[in-house]
């Protein structure tokens, strides 16, 4: 797949004045109102080199952000990852040792394997224990408007409808490579009412990008309700488009060493016919299920056992 690294519009924020946190973790910084409420977990920088929402959660931490009710924590999560990145060969930034969002698993996370990015995991997941609102906030390889992930449970779609952006809402299984944070624990229980949204800002390092981490992300704080009306109301009076939801019914992982995509998809194409190859996987041909498939987040380096592409259909 033709790729070229896109401009590095964003300058990567100093996050060395919340290393020493205040709730006995590395980089979270937890913050509760007198008057009772749900907690909020803001999180950025599952993968390092995504720092859209590094900039959105520094902004909002400089400026003095509380909640009116309830708990706002804001936590970056691979900071390890993220302070190697290196604007020569940005993507290198992106994990340590292995996908911190694809560790998400309990009998992982309590077993005895160890990785930079399973201590980190294992050293978040009190914190991610207590949420009852999670935005995890990243970017992506492909040039296209920004998606949010919203898992298959009903209730995180329509949590991701009031939050009223992006415009591209985007139903998914996740990953055969391991649950992300956003899969993990009562997130996962339909039946809970905790939930999990995963926001992809956009192309990474696009100044747009860090736009859409902050509006996301205030707006993600007014509808769980931890604003006050001052703080809240600015941000949901916004103008929003109509959104649309699409319903991921195939992924395609990686099954060889030798993956290649047939032409050149931007993410985000419709293709028209059923039966069109797509991309080749050692001997076989991958082609599309049906008719007017959409082609998500096609990724630019291939990995035996990575998802390659995620196809989906318009559910409205
Ligand atoms: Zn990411």
């Amino acid at each position: 797949m033709p790729y070229t690294t896109p401009l590095i519009e964003l300058d990567p924020p100093d996050l060395s004045p919340y290393r020493a946190g205040n709730i006995g973790i590395p980089y979270v910084w937890s913050y509760a109102a007198t008057e009772p409420g749900p907690h909020v977990i803001l999180n950025a920088l599952t993968h390092g080199n995504e720092i859209c929402g590094a900039i959105a959660l520094d902004r909002l931490l400089r400026a003095g952000l509380r909640p009116a009710r309830g708990k706002i924590t804001f936590a970056f999560a691979n900071v390890a990852a993220y302070e190697g990145f290196d604007r020569r060969d940005p993507t290198a930034s992106r994990y340590l040792d292995e996908d911190l969002n694809r560790v998400w698993d309990p009998a992982m996370l309590d077993g005895p394997r160890r990785s930079c990015e399973l201590q980190r995991a294992r050293a978040l997941r009190p914190i991610i224990d207590t949420a009852d609102f999670l935005l995890d906030i990243h970017s992506m390889n492909v040039a296209t408007g920004p998606l949010m992930l919203t898992g298959m449970a009903e209730k995180h779609l329509a949590f991701a409808r009031r939050v009223g952006v992006p415009a591209m809402l985007v139903r998914d299984e996740g990953h055969a490579a391991g649950p992300r944070l956003r899969e993990y624990g009562r997130f996962r229980d339909p039946e809970a009412p905790q939930i999990a949204l995963l926001i992809e800002c956009g192309q990474h390092w696009r100044e747009e990008s860090a736009t859409v981490a902050l509006e996301t992300t205030w707006r993600f704080l007014a509808v769980a309700g931890v604003l006050s009306a001052r703080d809240a109301e600015p941000w949901l009076a916004h103008p929003t488009a109509r959104q649309r939801t699409v319903l991921v019914t195939h992924r395609i992982t990686i099954a060889t060493d030798d993956f290649h995509f047939d032409e050149s998809f931007k993410g985000l194409d419709v293709v028209p016919r059923a039966g069109t190859i797509i991309a080749r996987d050692g001997l076989n041909d991958i082609r599309t299920p049906y008719d007017n498939c959409i082609l998500i987040m096609p990724v630019r380096r291939s990995v035996r056992g990575q998802t390659a592409v995620r196809l989906g259909r318009f559910e409205d």
